[in-house]
């Protein structure tokens, strides 16, 4: 058994619910008591929390031989996807984005506000983007530079091909960009293994941190040549980097507490066994939530080869007695936050795999669910055949 020492666990007699969401998402008692103190932003301590947060996140990468490095930027995932495009695409490149699902789009729709050339591979809700298109929409175009790739989209819970997509892209001669928000830390992503130029993640996913920054983890010789590149004086992950290297120092205030918080984070993900350790709790969390969930009759949107162990999108089920606002309150209610699904053709709801959470947690889940239903007097949770059908249309 995957299983957590209890004091990790939220305190339900506090009424703090379990969220079963892909951030901000459940932490343990330690992460947030390490936020009790204040630090100098230009301090040595705080300084040297910085270089060892930063080190260890490279090594998380899987780079040995000083090629990479690490670049953390203050705001939520999106300010850092906004920075890491700003910053590695010049002004005159061209980047083709890979989307199926909402953040695929809101990176287009950021290459639509850099005001930066874009062609967009659009797979609707959760199509996966596969290497053989990739490689013809770069041949078709040789003005394309880059390539965006989201490694979980988090919007349907599919992983992404990133392998597929990173050969394709460097076959053809150019170079990828990845948004491993919802999956570094629990999925590999090793520069040993899988080539890119930079990717970009957030504090509060599979580090088990709280919100408040994210980072980039970028190839030097390429962070190099980046300079002047960046739209925004805040948002410039090079002029960060540059300042970082000679002083230490984030350039404006940096989220000292969630520093903190993010440092406990790690030191709990290298006890729990790194990225295979976490990553394997994380996929038992989905193995038993989705046993249980199909035994009550629900299904999946995907099916198995492309579930990712982060999050997972459940058809609603077709009775009309079955209301997801009522549903999500039941939930709530056991002391389990779930999530709305972002599907565009049927209706769906998400349940979290992500966060200080195990096995154990997991089975509490599907009994609460099964005991909402009974309240609500739905008695199959079985999907309509409209669901069923747009099911058929992804590969085994
Ligand atoms: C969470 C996430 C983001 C960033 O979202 P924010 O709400 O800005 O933190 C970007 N991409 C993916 C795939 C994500 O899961």
């Amino acid at each position: 058994m995957t299983t957590l020492a209890n004091d990790a666990f939220p305190n339900p007699a506090k009424g703090e619910p379990f969220l079963l969401t892909p951030g901000p998402l459940t932490t343990a008692f330690s992460v947030k008591e390490a936020m009790l103190r204040d630090w100098g932003s230009w301090d040595g301590d705080f300084r040297a929390m910085t270089k060892s947060m930063c080190d260890q996140l490279v090594a998380l990468a899987g780079d040995t031989s000083g090629e990479f490095v690490c670049v953390p930027m203050q705001g939520s995932g999106s300010y850092c996807v906004e920075a890491l495009l700003g910053t590695f695409v010049p002004r005159d490149g061209k980047v083709l984005v890979l989307a199926n699902g909402a953040y695929g789009l809101r990176a287009a729709e950021t290459m639509r506000y850099l005001d930066r050339a874009y062609t967009l591979i659009d797979n609707g809700d959760y199509m996966p983007p596969r290497g053989d298109e990739v490689a013809a929409a770069l041949a078709a175009d040789p003005a394309i530079t880059h390539v965006i790739a989201i490694h979980c989209e988090t919007s349907s819970g599919i992983l992404n091909p990133v392998a597929e997509i990173s050969e394709a892209t460097y076959a053809a001669g150019r170079k990828l960009l990845v948004d491993s928000m919802s999956a570094f830390g629990a999925m590999d992503l090793d520069v040993r293994r899988i080539r890119y130029e930079a990717m970009v993640s957030s504090a509060n996913k599979c580090i088990e941190g709280v919100p408040g920054f994210g980072f980039v983890i970028a190839r030097k010789s390429e962070l190099e040549a980046c300079k002047g590149n960046s739209h925004s004086l805040s948002l410039d992950i090079h002029a960060q980097w540059t300042t970082m290297v000679k002083t230490g120092q984030w350039r404006y205030t940096p989220p000292t507490h969630v520093v903190a918080a993010f440092l406990e984070a790690l030191r709990l993900h290298a006890a729990e066994g790194g990225i295979a350790g976490r990553g394997a709790r994380y996929a038992k969390n989905r193995d038993v939530m989705v046993a249980g969930m199909r035994e009550l009759g629900f299904e999946t949107l995907l099916k198995d080869r492309w579930l990712s162990p982060i999050i997972v999108t459940f058809f609603c089920p077709a009775d009309p007695k079955f209301v997801f606002t009522e549903f999500y309150e039941r939930m709530k209610s056991k002391g389990f936050i779930i999530y709305p699904g972002k599907l565009t053709v049927v209706e769906s709801f998400r349940v979290g795999c992500i966060g200080r959470m195990d096995e154990a947690v997991m089975t509490r889940v599907v009994q609460a669910a099964k005991e909402s239903l009974t309240e609500m007097g739905v008695s199959s949770a079985a999907p309509s055949a409209a669901a069923i059908a747009e099911r058929a249309k992804l590969a085994a």
